[in-house]
C-alpha cells in the first residue's frame, strides 16, 4: 500500500496554499477600491437565491476580504472563522443550511454574535489552473435551503467574476508592459540628448593581405556602468519608437566624422561602414541625412541593410540604392543566408558585397551542408561581381577554410572584437609599423587578439533598460 505519512500530507498541503495564495496575488485584487461591476455581480447572486447578504469574497493568508458586498458593512474577517474558507477546499457549490447545527460553525463569532449567520452557500471562484482564489457566496440570518437551479446560477455567476479577474489581470499586465516600454523609450531619448550612445569599430581583414580593409561602426550605450549596454538590447526598442531615425543620423555622422579625424592623423585610409535600420531606408529623409554626414569631402562611408528590406516595393528600394551608390557609397547584405532571397533576385540589385551571416560560418568546419553552402554563396557571389565578407570568424580553421574558399574579406574575433575609437587608433598605427606576411595574416595580429579582449561586450546579455 502506498501509505502517505502525515507529515508529507501536511507539506503538500502548505505547498498548495503556497501556489494559491502565489496565484492570488497574481491578480492584484486585494485591497483594491469596490467596483461596480462585481457589485453588480453581488447584487445579482442575491436576488436569484433571495438572500440579504451576497459577497465576492477572496481568501487571503489570514484574512477573507470583499471585493464585492451586498448587505455587510465589514470589510474583512478572519479567515479561521470564515465560511468561504471552506468553499474553497471544493469545485463545488458549499451550503451550510443551519450553521447552529453544523459542529465546524456552531461556535463562530460570526454565527454566535452579529451579523449571526444561519445560512451560508459559497461557490467557490476557481482559476484555469484550478486554484480557488475565494468564493461568490450568498448569505442569510435565517436557516433555509437552495434549490439546484439556485446553486446552478451561483456557479455561473462565480465564473463570470473569474473571467472579470482574468480581464483584469491581462489589462494590468498590458499597461504596465506599456509603462515599462514607454520609461525605456524616455531613457533611450535621454541618452540621446545627453551624448551617451558611443560607436566601437571592429576591423575588416584583406584575407589575401592580412590587412585592415576596413571598419564597421558598432553601437553601444555607456550608461555609465562597469559595462557597455550591447545594441541588441536598444536597437529594437530605437526601431518600434521611430527613435532610430535620430540615433541613426547620428552614426552616420559620428562615423563619417571619426573618419575624418583619421585622415588627418595621417592613419591608413579605411573604408567605415555603418548599419541601416529598415526603418532608415524607409524613411524619405535618409538620402538627404546620408549626403549631410558624408559632407562636401565625400567620406567614404558604406551601409549594411538585412535582406529583409529588400524583399519589399523593390522598385522604389533599387531606385534609393542606386542614389546611394551614386554618392560613392557601397552597399552591403548583412546577415546573408538567414533571410529569404535568392541569388538570382540579387542580380537585380544594386549592390556591392555580402556579408555571410555567423551562423554559417561557426557550423561550416563542422557540417558539409553549412560548408557547402559558404562555398556556393562565394562562387556565384563573385560571378556576380560582389565581394564576399565573412562574418564572425573566430578560429584559424575557419580563416583558412575560408581562404580556400576565396572569401575576400573576414571580421571576427580571430582578429579582433569591437575596438573604441581610441583602441582602434592605437591599432592602425602599429599595423602601419608591421608588414603582415601574406601567408600567415592571422600571426600580424596577436598583439590585436590581446588589445581586442580587454573590452569584451556580452551581447544580449543586458535586458534592463
Ligand atoms: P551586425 O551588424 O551583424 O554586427 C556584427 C555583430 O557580431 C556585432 O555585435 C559584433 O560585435 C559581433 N561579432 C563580431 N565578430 C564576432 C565573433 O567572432 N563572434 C561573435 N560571437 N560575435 C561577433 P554587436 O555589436 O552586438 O551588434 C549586434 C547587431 O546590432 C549588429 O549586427 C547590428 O545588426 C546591430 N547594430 C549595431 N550597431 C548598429 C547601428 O548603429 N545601427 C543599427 N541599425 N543597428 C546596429
Ligand atoms: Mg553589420
Ligand atoms: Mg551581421
Amino acid at each position: 500500500m502506498n501509505a502517505i505519512s502525515p507529515a508529507t500530507e501536511n507539506s503538500e498541503s502548505i505547498a498548495a496554499e503556497l501556489r494559491r495564495l502565489l496565484a492570488l496575488r497574481s491578480y492584484d485584487i486585494l485591497d483594491t477600491p469596490p467596483e461596480e461591476i462585481f457589485d453588480e455581480f453581488a447584487r445579482l447572486a442575491a436576488s436569484v437565491v433571495g438572500t440579504p447578504i451576497a459577497l465576492v469574497s477572496l481568501v487571503d493568508g489570514n484574512r477573507q476580504w470583499f471585493k464585492a458586498k451586498v448587505g455587510l458593512a465589514v470589510c474583512e474577517t478572519p479567515r479561521d472563522i470564515g465560511f468561504c474558507t471552506h468553499a474553497i477546499r471544493g469545485i463545488d457549490v458549499f451550503v451550510i443550511p443551519d450553521a447552529l447545527k453544523d459542529e465546524r460553525f456552531m461556535q463562530s463569532p460570526l454565527v454566535t454574535d452579529d451579523p449571526k449567520i444561519r445560512f451560508y452557500a459559497g461557490a467557490p471562484l476557481v482559476t484555469s489552473s484550478g486554484e480557488a482564489l475565494g468564493a461568490l457566496c450568498v448569505i442569510d440570518y435565517v436557516p433555509r435551503e437552495i434549490t439546484p437551479d439556485q446553486c446552478n446560477a451561483l456557479q455561473i455567476l462565480s465564473r463570470h467574476v473569474m473571467a472579470q479577474f482574468e480581464l483584469r489581470r491581462r489589462l494590468v499586465a498590458l499597461t504596465r508592459g506599456d509603462a515599462s516600454r514607454q520609461e525605456a523609450i524616455r531613457a533611450l531619448r535621454g541618452a540621446l540628448d545627453r551624448g551617451e550612445f558611443v560607436l566601437h569599430y571592429q576591423p575588416q581583414i584583406d584575407i589575401r593581405t592580412g590587412r585592415i580593409a576596413g571598419v564597421e561602426a558598432l553601437i553601444r550605450w555607456d550608461r555609465g556602468g562597469p559595462a557597455l549596454v550591447s545594441p541588441v538590447d536598444f536597437v529594437p526598442l530605437l526601431e518600434e519608437s521611430g527613435l532610430i531615425l535620430e540615433v541613426g543620423g547620428w552614426v552616420m555622422r559620428q562615423a563619417a566624422a571619426d573618419h575624418r579625424d583619421w585622415q588627418r592623423q595621417g592613419l591608413s585610409p579605411l573604408r567605415v561602414a555603418v548599419n541601416v535600420s529598415p526603418v532608415q531606408l524607409r524613411d524619405p529623409g535618409f538620402l538627404a541625412t546620408l549626403q549631410q554626414a558624408l559632407g562636401s569631402d565625400g567620406s567614404p562611408l558604406d551601409i549594411e541593410i538585412t535582406e529583409g528590406v529588400l524583399m519589399e516595393k523593390t522598385e522604389e528600394i533599387i531606385q534609393k540604392l542606386d542614389a546611394i551608390r551614386a554618392m560613392g557609397v557601397h552597399v552591403a547584405i548583412d546577415d546573408f543566408g538567414t533571410g529569404y532571397s535568392s541569388l538570382r533576385y540579387l542580380a537585380r540589385l544594386p549592390i556591392d558585397t555580402l556579408k555571410i551571416d555567423r551562423s554559417f560560418i561557426t557550423a561550416m568546419t563542422e557540417n558539409a551542408d553549412d560548408m557547402a553552402i559558404v562555398s556556393s554563396i562565394i562562387s556565384l557571389a563573385h560571378g556576380l561581381d560582389l565581394s564576399v565578407v565573412a562574418e564572425g570568424v573566430e578560429t584559424e580553421e575557419e580563416r583558412k577554410l575560408l581562404r580556400l574558399l576565396r572569401c575576400d574579406q573576414i571580421q571576427g574575433y580571430l582578429f579582433s572584437q569591437p575596438l573604441s575609437k581610441g583602441e582602434l587608433e592605437t591599432l592602425l598605427k602599429r599595423e602601419s609599423a608591421i608588414t603582415p606576411s601574406p601567408v600567415e595574416p592571422g600571426a600580424a595580429f596577436s598583439e590585436r587578439r590581446l588589445l581586442g579582449r580587454r573590452r569584451i561586450l556580452g551581447s544580449g546579455t543586458s535586458s534592463d533598460i
